[in-house]
């Protein structure tokens, strides 16, 4: 059977692929210069995560998408820090603490050629603690030989070593196919199995925007004493708080009350904590110091959340330091600078005065709803086919591609699969996407259109 020239099947495969949930999140964790970054290259397949032999590299981008054997999922690269002042134990400590909450399932990176280290008994310990699935890497073991320096890191107490060479890919394979059994289909996290329990908020922004000082506003007034509450774990990082008659879960405020000083990697820390606290959470509220101007780092921020596909709410804070001369340019760098999420709601808060915070909660509900919207595939057809009739997609080499028919493949977001006669140009699927947003909101919430070309 076919519809409009695609085959059914293709049609209901490609609708199950864009509909596809939260993907399960790999962290890679170890002590610095065991590979980690290289690993991660071998996984995600390309030279993204690049490899710097300079101490103190600063990333931004920690999460990647990687798919092995047809099951797609995250990774989250730690490789990106140096020692620092906290000595090496505490800070590799901290960094694979981090990475281990966000995460379904862990790949810890050893130096077979050095051997099990104190560190790495200390991630050890972490790792039983947090309970989660672990995959051992025996990593530079670049040839035979090496397998028996593999076979003594049977002694940590983890299972088997998988003997990799993440720099010659001898054995990666074997070790993804672990990882894959390792990892849950859906994540732990997933939107489904918290049915009934409270909404997850990250409250993240770079340091010094105020969250600390918001997350004590809003908990030191409504905090909520509960510990269990049904149907819910809570994490000893989450806080729950009761905000508009409703308990919310704050995720990771721990990594925000934390007053770790930290000076090389300090920045690469803040990025991993905000990749972490977006995983877990369903809504982010991105904290933005008003007072100042909106910087490359609020926007990696921003990006980072709209990446991981989260509903999103913006906060300007500190507005009660604000003249009107400075109100003026705020409006003028949002335009600019935030365009990316002009469809977020905005609240304009002082965490300081408390202004303006009974805004917070209506802004992430409209976040939240614009993120699960669902549009019937009629009402989606009939707008879609008045659309391409009134705006056509512009000719090109003396063809006319048509978008022929579309469905909604999934929510959390919104995410939308077209099928056309011929490729469709990213100008015309800006514009799709903004008539989209203009016929049925989607407010808060950054949308995905995925393209299918009939053949
Ligand atoms: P990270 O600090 O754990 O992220 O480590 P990197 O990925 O930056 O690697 C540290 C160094 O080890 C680099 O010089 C890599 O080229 C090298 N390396 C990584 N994997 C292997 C491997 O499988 N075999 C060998 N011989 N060297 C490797
Ligand atoms: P964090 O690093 O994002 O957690 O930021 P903090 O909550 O530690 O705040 C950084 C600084 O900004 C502190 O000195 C706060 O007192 C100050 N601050 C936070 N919120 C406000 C606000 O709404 N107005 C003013 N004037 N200062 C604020």
């Amino acid at each position: 059977a076919a519809v409009e020239g695609f085959d059914i099947e293709d049609v209901e495969g490609a609708i199950e692929e864009a509909g596809h949930g939260p993907l399960p999140v790999l962290a890679v964790v170890g002590r610095p210069n065991v590979g980690k970054s290289t690993l991660v290259n071998r996984i995600i397949g390309r030279r993204e995560a690049v490899v710097e032999d300079k101490p103190g590299v600063t990333r931004d981008r920690v999460t990647y998408e990687a798919e092995w054997a047809g099951r797609r999922f995250k990774v989250v690269d730690t490789g990106g820090w140096e020692q620092d002042v906290l000595g090496i134990d505490a800070s590799v400590a901290a960094q694979a603490e981090y990475a281990i909450e966000a995460a379904d399932a862990v790949v810890f990176v050893v130096d077979a050629k050095v051997g099990a280290t104190d560190t790495d008994e200390a991630v050890v310990r972490l790792l039983r603690k947090a309970g989660k699935p672990v995959v051992l890497c025996a990593n530079k073991v670049d040839g035979q030989s090496g397998e028996a320096d593999a076979s003594y890191l049977w002694s940590l107490g983890l299972g088997e070593p998988h003997p990799v060479s993440a720099l010659h890919g001898r054995g990666t394979g074997d070790m993804l196919d672990a990882v894959l059994e390792a990892l849950p289909e859906a994540p732990a996290q997933s939107f489904g199995t918290a049915i009934g329990g409270p909404r997850r908020i990250a409250l993240i922004g770079r340091p010094n925007v105020g969250k600390s000082s918001l997350l004590n506003k809003v908990a030191g007034e409504e905090r909520v004493v509960v510990n269990e509450m049904a149907g819910t774990t809570r994490d000893p990082v989450d806080e729950m708080i009761e905000l508009g008659g409703v308990t919310w879960k704050f995720v990771d405020t721990a990594g925000i009350r934390k007053r770790v000083h930290l000076q090389q990697g300090a920045d690469y820390y803040a990025s991993l904590r905000t990749a972490a606290a977006v995983e877990k959470a369903e809504v982010a509220v991105v904290l933005i110091d008003a007072s100042e101007n909106i910087s490359v780092q609020d926007q990696r921020i921003v990006t980072m959340a709209v990446e991981a596909g989260r509903a999103i709410v913006v906060a300007f804070n500190k507005w009660d330091t604000l003249d009107e001369e400075r109100r003026y340019y705020l409006e003028r760098e949002i335009e600019t600078e935030l365009a990316q999420i002009a469809w977020a709601p905005r609240v304009n808060v002082s965490a300081r005065t408390g202004r303006h915070m009974e805004k917070l909660v209506p802004a992430i509900e409209t976040a939240l709803a614009g993120w699960e919207t669902r549009v019937p595939t009629g009402r989606l057809n009939a707008f879609l086919g008045e659309l391409v009739a009134a705006h056509p997609h512009p000719v090109r080499g003396g063809k006319q591609p048509r978008i022929l028919f579309g469905t909604q493949a999934g929510t959390k977001p919104p995410r939308f699969v077209l099928f056309a006669s011929g490729f469709i140009e990213a100008g015309y699927r800006r514009f799709i996407e903004r008539r989209l947003r203009e016929e049925f909101g989607f407010e808060g919430t950054p949308i995905h259109i995925s393209v299918r070309v009939r053949e």
